[in-house]
């Protein structure tokens, strides 16, 4: 079928049965089925998995798609298999196929059957593959998590930086990159890694109007502060994330034999525990997780109440990030952070071994954090401005929503802050 013979709602409503697409999703269906390079971004939860699984189930041939994560590409196949009555419709091609199971794949795809082909980046390398799908038809290609491909990003894969040239071995094929991470420095990135400067570029809002931001100083009494916090949302889930596996095991124990329902979370804990005291958190056997980044990856509880960070963390998109798992439903999250210098000078040492090129990015993430951390203005301002976006503070969606805006520092304490800073300058210079 050519592209404008295409009725976009049915098929929506054929294959996912949703009525209506969601922010910008038609436009970059309609941008994909016309052949054109594509670049989405869109944050967590926006429905980018749509505006790629659209196209290749309408459109002629196999869409490759990369991601970085075989459990997600797993999720992803069953939910399309769940949509057809062929199984062929949705493969999964990575190292742990049987022969047997790979041909299944390749004759399912040279008879036109597969219509989304999964493959994690190192399995796109194999010359095996990449002889095999130079001779089918392919209608294009998505790259998920393409923040995977910069330094800059908070996920860097060095596999993803080939990808272009694997590609082009495949033939002219157009290619479309979906990120959650809008930082302009990783968009630009993305955009010379992939060798589509003219790519049409969609971008959504980043603003979450119902997170309530606040940042507070971390003093010795942080642990009957929290507890205090979680006693005024009694019954309220909530996640409180902390730098290392045992100041987890410390705060969840604090807060168990303070009658709060609690479980921690790391990666120093094997498999089963870990999917327990998840599923415990997601069936509300327990009200809080307290966490290691290890804990949120396509965790999708709609009312987690708040966030709170223990420790902050080593880059504005993290933390973006894991606020962001607040108020999903729309609903109240109140993001709470700690903050002292203390906490940046240990993240430092952290990257004290690591090469310089990656020591300099992560000392100007840090910098952001500080920023952030330490600003009297709009929270929410700052942080759109930092992934390029313009927030009124005054009339924007949300404005309201963070300490610094409902109260405001004191003319006197905010000079007493710019006298001590020049204070600062003044003797380092010295
Ligand atoms: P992302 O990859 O951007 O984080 P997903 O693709 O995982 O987001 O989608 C997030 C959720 O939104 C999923 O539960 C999906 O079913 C839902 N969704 C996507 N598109 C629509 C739509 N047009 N209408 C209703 N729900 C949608
Ligand atoms: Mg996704």
């Amino acid at each position: 079928m050519k592209p404008n013979e295409i009725d976009l709602h049915k098929e929506l409503k054929k294959y996912f049965g949703f009525n209506q697409f969601k922010g910008l999703q038609e436009q970059v269906v309609n941008s994909i089925i016309y052949g054109n390079n594509s670049f989405v971004i869109m944050p967590t939860g926006g429905g980018k998995s749509l505006c790629y699984q659209l196209p290749a189930l309408v459109q002629e041939g196999t869409a490759i798609v990369v991601s970085p994560l075989i459990a997600l590409m797993k999720n992803q196949v069953d939910a399309i298999r769940g949509l057809s009555s062929e199984a062929g419709i949705a493969h999964v091609l990575n190292s742990s196929l049987t022969k047997t199971e790979i041909n299944q794949v390749k004759s399912d795809i040279t008879s036109g059957l597969t219509k989304l082909l999964y493959v994690a980046p190192e399995s796109l390398t194999k010359e095996e593959y990449i002889q095999f799908l130079k001779g089918v038809k392919l209608s294009f290609v998505a790259i998920d998590e393409a923040h995977c491909i910069s330094e800059w990003g908070h996920d860097f894969r060095p596999e993803y930086r080939n990808l272009r040239n694997i590609i082009k071995q495949l033939g002219d094929i157009p290619i479309i990159g979906l990120t959650a991470t809008a930082t302009p420095k990783v968009q630009e990135d993305i955009l010379k890694n992939l060798d589509m400067p003219n790519a049409n570029t969609f971008k959504a809002s980043f603003n979450r109007a119902n997170l309530y931001y606040e940042v507070k100083p971390k003093t010795k009494n942080i642990e009957s502060d929290i507890i205090r916090f979680i006693k005024q949302h009694k019954g309220k889930s909530g996640v409180i994330y902390c730098l290392s596996r045992k100041k987890v095991e410390e705060i969840a124990h604090l807060l168990q034999v303070n009658g709060i329902s609690a479980v921690p979370y790391h990666a120093g804990l094997d498999a089963k525990t870990r999917a327990r005291h998840q599923d415990m958190f997601l069936m509300e056997d327990v009200d809080v997780v307290v966490a290691t980044i290890a804990f949120g990856m396509g965790i999708d509880k709609p009312d987690v109440r708040f966030v709170i960070h223990h420790d902050i963390p080593k880059s504005l998109e993290s933390y973006y990030q894991e606020t962001g798992r607040a108020g999903r439903d729309g609903g109240e999250g109140h993001c709470l952070a700690y903050y002292s210098y203390k906490d940046i000078e240990k993240l430092e040492k952290f990257m004290a071994g690591k090469p310089i090129a990656e020591q300099e990015i992560g000392y100007a993430l840090l910098q952001e954090v500080v920023a952030y951390a330490e600003t009297s203005m709009s929270r929410r301002k700052y942080l759109l401005h930092y992934f390029g976006e313009e927030f009124d503070s005054e009339t924007g969606d949300g404005a309201d929503m963070d300490d610094n805006v409902r109260n405001p520092k004191k003319k006197v304490e905010a000079k007493n802050q710019v006298e001590l800073l020049l204070k600062v300058v003044k003797e380092t210079r010295e």
